[in-house]
């Protein structure tokens, strides 16, 4: 669990950390400590001071041939972070529309799936992450494919903390079971460790930290939850990872059992790109100037 503490927190506390903040389980403070936020576009400008930043986004026409160190396809304009082509596609879905809500202007790039492609081809060395914050980590991969590319680029890092085990598998779950990216293995560990745990005392979050970064050094970081509880048996085959053992608040079926639209519209990484559309469509040249971020 120490693992989750930043060297800069107070250790004695003993009380394990993610993202420098106390993680405790659900219904207590965590949940609102965490932005929690559906962002409803051109209704009002609460969010204007935070959105001034977005005055030093360039324009949105970044001449990717001068400043990329690697090729760019033509008609890319934003770069995911990522190899795995699930999550490009869960990130395009939940991007698209919200960016098509602002107004562009002539000089807007075009906002379609070709506008958005992932870090997969373009020969840019995945970086190490070794950050100890789901934000660190995000950052980490977005910095390097903006500064590799001359374009903006967005990531996100994600994962499960499970109140019982304090937080773990947190930064960590993409690779609990031993090494990386097996989800079976992972989710097989998971339910073992959990065996002798009832309900009540199955709950766990997911926790997504997005990220934007554009090549002036602008950047907006967004962390987002979605809380739920564990069960014994895995159910279902849509999305990914622990899917098949989570149960969101509100929700009878699991992840698994959600359609992708469904898991959009509760899932943590759903929550965390609405938050950050504005400042992305904002990169891309696109109008922002009338946001409200109403707290849920
Ligand atoms: P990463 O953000 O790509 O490093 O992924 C972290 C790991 O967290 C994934 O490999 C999954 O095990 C888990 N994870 C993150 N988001 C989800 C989700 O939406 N459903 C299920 N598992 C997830």
């Amino acid at each position: 669990m120490s693992n989750h503490i930043p060297p800069s927190e107070d250790v004695s506390q003993a009380v394990p950390h993610i993202d420098g903040q106390p993680y405790l389980p659900q219904n207590t403070s965590l949940s609102s400590q965490i932005d929690d936020y559906i962002v409803h576009p051109k209704t009002c400008s609460t969010h204007l001071s935070e959105l001034r930043k977005t005055d030093s986004f360039p324009s949105g026409q970044f001449d990717a041939q001068s400043t990329s160190r690697v090729g760019v396809p033509s008609g890319a304009h934003l770069i995911v972070a990522t190899h795995n082509e699930h999550k490009l596609g869960e990130i395009r879905s939940i991007l698209l529309p919200q960016l098509k809500t602002f107004t562009g202007n002539d000089r807007c790039v075009e906002c379609n799936e070709e506008a958005i492609i992932s870090a997969k081809g373009l020969n840019v060395a995945e970086p190490v992450e070794d950050g100890i914050t789901f934000t660190d980590n995000a950052f980490i991969k977005a910095r390097a494919l903006c500064h590799a590319t001359g374009l903006p680029a967005v990531a996100d890092d994600s994962g499960l903390a499970v109140d019982i085990l304090g937080g773990a598998p947190g930064i960590f779950s993409a690779r609990w079971c031993g090494h990386h990216g097996d989800d079976q293995a992972n989710l097989q560990l998971l339910l073992d460790q959990l065996h002798d745990v009832h309900d009540p005392h199955r709950g766990a979050s997911f926790i997504c930290a997005a990220v934007v970064v554009c090549p002036d050094g602008t950047e907006k970081s967004v962390l987002a939850q979605m809380s739920g509880r564990l069960i014994n048996e895995p159910r279902g085959s849509n999305g990914f990872g622990y899917d098949p053992i989570f149960i969101a608040d509100g929700q009878t079926r699991t992840n698994a059992e959600l359609s992708a639209k469904e898991k959009h519209a509760l899932s943590h990484r759903g929550k965390a790109f609405r938050i950050l559309a504005p400042f992305v469509a904002a990169a891309l040249g696109y109008q922002v100037t009338t946001i409200i971020a109403d707290k849920k």
